[in-house]
């Protein structure tokens, strides 16, 4: 767009200072840009008039044609109304207003053509009548086709400055009528040509004031293709130019791999681990630097992948770092690796919040001389005096909680080449979210489950019987397994959360006589909440109780069963989570889903999906289609899904079409040099100069 579009909003006609800080405010116009992208979020259909004698109770909004008859107000005081009535061909109709009596009457004049639109509704002795129609005189316009009429989102405020839809309809008219000459087409002609697109100019016209229903699909899916489009392009552009820009270090050798293969490791790794270790071995090979996101179910084994792929930079010359979430998790990793560290004669170290300051030296010092060769920690390792001698793959578990942020930190620890990086997360994302919030990384996904596995059986119980369950617990616990009983704690200031939590420990313990029980929950001091989880990892205590803290990645193989108190209240990505804490081991495990009775539709869902697969993906679907795709990431990486009018959930198609034609346009014209693709250069600029945050993606 050009400089008029950056006109601000108050030179429009009909806007004004006043109006303009009220819809700056508001509703974030300032520009005459944002306004007309300001997309009605419904039409009105006025496509169509009704008869009179064809109208009924409960009918949706309709428009019917007829001359006033009578109009007069009626009742005193608060009883006070205007009433009229319209008249076509087939009959009578009353309309009625309870407010704004005085303007309406100055407005309205009997023996006029009126078209009315509103709800019909019955009323008092079995008549129809309708409350507050909209009222316009007939033009020749409404004689031909009839139009769909744009509903714009507004405020109670604006409204009661005179700024409603209408209003908004009729600003964006006068806007549209000194704009269409300034809108230029930001696609190229081959791209219109081989989707069929309707020009930019066309569908910004029929977006707002459609001529049917074709028209105004043809318009969203012309402007939806374009929003997806440019996003693509960016990330496309991203990954190329990183891909050019940043040189990798070469990682050929694979002795040592091959020699941990043959002698350490106790089970055969699936296919899809072996595929992934491909993947990521090629990059590392490559001389360009690995920007890759590897995803895998809960429990498919990506924490030996990464420790494969560590000996590949160790084979190399180079040291290697893994970054988990929480204390627990880097603990986890550290116990799990160091075994098989020691039998490949490598040096590992532990970093967290809790490392004494004797110890951190010792580490540091051992960075630097690179006689450390593997350090886990949390984002401890991230601080300034953290330095490595030759980081050269850098692993960050369960992406979703470290931030852009902290990730290029990490990059930052070598200073010839960046590091290698390794992105792992168990959080399943549906594909067309993965293609927006990574679209510029690289994907590898385990895809499958070590053998023997048994899948989780998962039953869904209610509260009433309770006793039944730790009947079943108790069994459990006879034959050897452990168990965890997780309650909600969406804030954990809350106070009666809280209090749910001890109370459930308490009758736990009550009724477990003699069987050790753990507590865990984030009040709790984090060496307080280490040492319980310690002592359950060991199997000294046969229950946790505990609240989501649990959440991510714990490992602990002989714990079968998972109860999950009020599971309503969790969303369908947590259930699925928690669940994947269990069924590690060789025995069958359990997950119950505890609720009340009463349980909302979406929760019903939630609890039938869980018991219904096991299968991430299938659930990460269901959980899109339940709460929308902002909603899904949280909001830290919600600016990238600030979508205007595409969604995620929905437009998948539309999105798939968008990346492929962005790939094949850029395999053609790397650059965007080529004349026909002007008008996306020129795009691309004008993008700098708006709203999208890029910085928030990568
Ligand atoms: P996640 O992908 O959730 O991080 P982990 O890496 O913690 O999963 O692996 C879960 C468990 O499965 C670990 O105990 C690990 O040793 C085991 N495991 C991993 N790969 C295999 C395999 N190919 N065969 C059998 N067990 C495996
Ligand atoms: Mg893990």
């Amino acid at each position: 767009m050009t400089g008029f579009f950056e006109t601000r909003i108050e030179f429009l006609k009909g806007v004004g200072p006043a109006k303009s800080a009220l819809l700056n405010k508001e509703l974030n116009i300032f520009t005459y840009a944002d306004l007309i992208q300001h997309y009605p979020f419904r039409y009105e259909d006025r496509t169509k008039f009704y008869k009179i004698s064809e109208l009924k109770d409960g009918m949706p909004f309709v428009q019917i044609k007829g001359f006033l008859t009578f109009l007069e107000t009626a009742g005193y005081g608060r009883k006070k109304r205007l009433i009229a009535r319209i008249k076509d061909d087939t009959g009578e109709l009353e309309l009625v207003w309870f407010k704004g009596l005085q303007w309406v009457q100055k407005k309205l004049q009997p023996g006029v053509e009126y078209v009315a639109f509103g709800k019909p509704v019955i009323y008092g002795h079995g008549k129809l009548n309708m409350a507050h129609p909209e009222l316009d005189i007939v033009t020749p316009q409404h004689d031909t086709s009839g139009y769909l009429q744009p509903v714009y989102s507004t405020t109670e405020k604006l409204k009661s400055k005179f700024l409603d839809s209408r209003t908004l309809m009729k600003l964006q008219a006068v806007l549209l009528e000194k704009a269409v000459n300034h809108i230029h087409e930001t696609l190229p002609y081959a791209v219109l040509q081989s989707f069929k697109l309707i020009p930019k100019k066309e569908a910004m016209i029929q977006i707002h004031f459609p001529d049917n229903h074709q028209m105004l699909q043809k318009a969203l899916f012309r402007l939806k293709f374009e929003e997806l489009f440019y996003i693509q392009l960016k990330l496309l552009q991203m990954k190329v130019s990183r891909m050019e820009k940043y040189k990798g270090m070469v990682f050929s050798k694979t002795n040592l791999i091959t020699e941990f293969y043959n002698k350490h490791l106790l089970f055969e790794l699936t296919c899809a681990q072996k595929k992934v270790i491909r993947e990521i071995y090629r990059d590392m090979r490559s001389g360009k630097q690995m920007n890759r996101l590897l995803q895998g179910d809960v429990g498919s084994g990506k924490t030996i992948v990464a420790f494969l792929c560590m000996l590949l930079a160790i084979n190399g010359g180079a040291q290697a770092a893994m970054m988990a979430p929480t204390e627990t998790l880097a603990i986890q990793h550290f116990n799990g690796l160091k075994p098989l560290a020691l039998k490949m004669g490598l040096h590992m170290g532990l970093l967290t919040g809790s490392t004494k300051t004797s110890e951190r030296k010792i580490i540091h010092q051992m960075l630097l001389d690179g006689n450390l060769h593997i350090l886990t920690g949390t984002h401890a390792l991230l601080e300034d005096v953290v330095r490595f001698k030759n980081l050269g793959l850098a692993v960050i578990d369960e992406q979703h909680r470290f931030g852009v942020a902290q990730r290029s930190k990490l990059w930052q620890k070598n200073s010839n080449y960046y590091p290698h990086m390794l992105v792992m997360t168990a959080t399943p994302i549906p594909r067309t979210l993965a293609m927006t919030l990574y679209g510029d990384l690289d994907v590898s996904v385990i895809d499958e489950m070590p053998a023997g596995r048994k899948p989780v059986k998962t039953l869904h119980r209610y509260d009433s019987m309770r006793l039944k369950v730790f009947g079943f617990m108790k069994e459990e616990i006879r034959k050897g397994s452990q168990i965890y009983v997780v309650y909600p704690l969406i804030e954990e200031s809350e106070k009666s959360d809280l209090k749910d939590l001890m109370d459930g420990y308490e009758s736990i313990c009550r009724a477990f006589p003699g069987i050790p029980v753990s507590i865990v929950h984030g009040k709790m001091k984090p060496d307080a909440k280490d040492y319980e989880m310690q002592r359950f990892i060991k199997g000294e205590t046969k229950i946790m109780v505990a609240t989501t803290v649990i959440e991510v990645g714990v490992d602990v193989s002989n714990a079968a069963v998972m109860v999950i108190e009020n599971a309503e209240r969790f969303g369908l990505a947590q259930l699925h989570q928690l669940r994947g804490r269990v069924g590690r081991g060789f025995r069958q495990s359990w997950c119950i889903l505890m609720t009340d009775y009463k349980l909302s539709k979406d929760a019903r869902i939630r609890i039938e999906t869980m018991i219904r697969t096991t299968d991430g993906f299938d659930i990460a679907d269901v959980d899109l289609k339940l709460r929308g795709p902002g909603d899904l990431m949280g909001t830290q990486q919600s600016g990238v899904l600030d979508l205007l009018l595409a969604d995620l959930g929905k437009d998948a198609v539309i999105l798939q079409t968008a990346r492929d034609a962005a790939i094949l346009l850029l395999e053609k014209d790397p650059q965007l040099s080529s004349p026909e693709n002007s008008p996306i250069r020129k795009h691309i600029d004008s993008l700098k100069k708006t709203v999208v945050n890029w910085s928030r993606i990568s």
